[in-house]
């Protein structure tokens, strides 16, 4: 499918932008389109819980977000013998040297990115899993623990019998510290962290082969500012929120046929769409030679991610987590003096 606009929201840039990302999923709603997950960056994924998540939960959307270095972190979970890190509820019997991932660094590269994914998927074999979608009226959530469903449990743990039917699965040491949570179903509120809250593990394959859809925004934008069109300043010559907001339309509506029409000519086949509109003025392409960086091109991160994943090696694992955990130190360290600089000198006592 190509990447299309179905909308878009004109406001000034020191307002909220989570106001208009809700305006907009209001907008499809009143189209009878209805909107179940959304992959946003920070810029929305920090707003207040009010101002987002909250709002998004009343309107039974998941979102898929990136973590910041304050919600990167192991806090008590919902309820007894449960842990909550990185945004994701698991059962206190996961190892130690689990609880503690380094996120990847700028700059790694794609093959170490993914044996880091690795070692995050281990992890969330550990994880609960959403049992059903949030309460519309109270937002409350039920989970099922990692050693429920017998040959499908993640986990196996001695207290869950069923679960030791699954096979090729990590075994907890739960019989030798007595009852635990690994195979009960808990109800958690929206107060709990909502806003660090995702359906799939951060860093994980699964969430990846998510996350990794956030990228097609970022070519709408490059072709409405330079491929397809040229969105600046003005590019519209009206004054007024309203006038520049309908000649935008009719820009974003050329845009949305444009890369239809791309999308179409790509695959060497014939644009229906144009023949719906009554536009015969475009020459029907035929072939088209590959550009030089399609050729090149390494596939998107979320295709074929399955058969890479398989490739990777334990010593892969083993190599990128080395590697993510010197550089996060450095990363540390390097803002700890960044902070000690900006420190105002202490007053003078004399
Ligand atoms: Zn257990």
């Amino acid at each position: 499918m190509p990447n299309l606009a179905a909308g878009f929201y004109l406001a000034p840039a020191s307002k909220e932008p989570a106001q208009a990302g809700l305006k907009i999923f209001d907008a499809i709603r009143s189209c009878s389109v209805t909107v179940r997950e959304v992959v946003v960056d920070r810029g929305y994924s920090q707003a207040d819980v009010e101002h987002w998540a909250a709002p998004l939960l009343n309107r039974g959307i998941q979102q898929i977000i990136d973590l910041k270095g304050d919600q990167r972190t192991v806090r008590p979970g919902p309820t007894d013998r449960t842990l909550m890190i990185d945004g994701g509820i698991y059962t206190d019997a996961i190892p130690e040297k689990l609880r503690h991932l380094p996120p990847p660094h700028f700059g790694m590269k794609r093959k170490a990115r993914l044996a880091l994914a690795v070692a995050y998927a281990a992890r969330s074999n550990y994880e609960f899993r959403p049992l059903n979608a949030p309460d519309p009226v109270t937002g409350a959530q039920r989970f099922r623990g990692p050693a429920q469903k017998g040959e499908q449990a993640t986990l196996r743990c001695a207290n869950f019998p069923a679960s030791l039917r699954s096979r090729g699965k990590p075994e907890t040491r739960c019989a030798e510290t007595g009852p635990c949570h690994c195979g009960i179903t808990i109800t958690v509120s929206p107060e709990h962290r909502l806003k660090d809250r995702q359906p799939v593990a951060w860093q994980s394959p699964k969430w990846y082969a998510s996350y990794c859809r956030r990228t097609l925004v970022e070519s709408f934008h490059a072709d409405t500012k330079f491929h397809h069109s040229g969105f600046r300043r003005g590019f519209v010559r009206v004054l007024g929120r309203a006038k520049e907001g309908l000649l935008l339309a009719f820009a974003t509506l050329g845009i949305n046929i444009r890369k239809i029409r791309q999308w179409f000519w790509a695959r060497e086949m014939r644009d229906p769409w144009l023949a719906e509109i009554s536009d015969t003025s475009d020459p029907y392409r035929t072939s088209r030679a590959p550009s030089r960086r399609q050729k090149h091109a390494s596939p998107a991160l979320h295709r074929n991610l399955t058969n890479e994943v398989a490739q990777v090696t334990p010593e892969d694992v083993a190599e990128a987590l080395r590697s993510a955990e010197l550089a996060h130190k450095k990363d540390r360290k390097r803002r700890r003096r960044r902070g000690r600089r900006r420190r105002p000198p202490p007053p003078d006592v004399n």
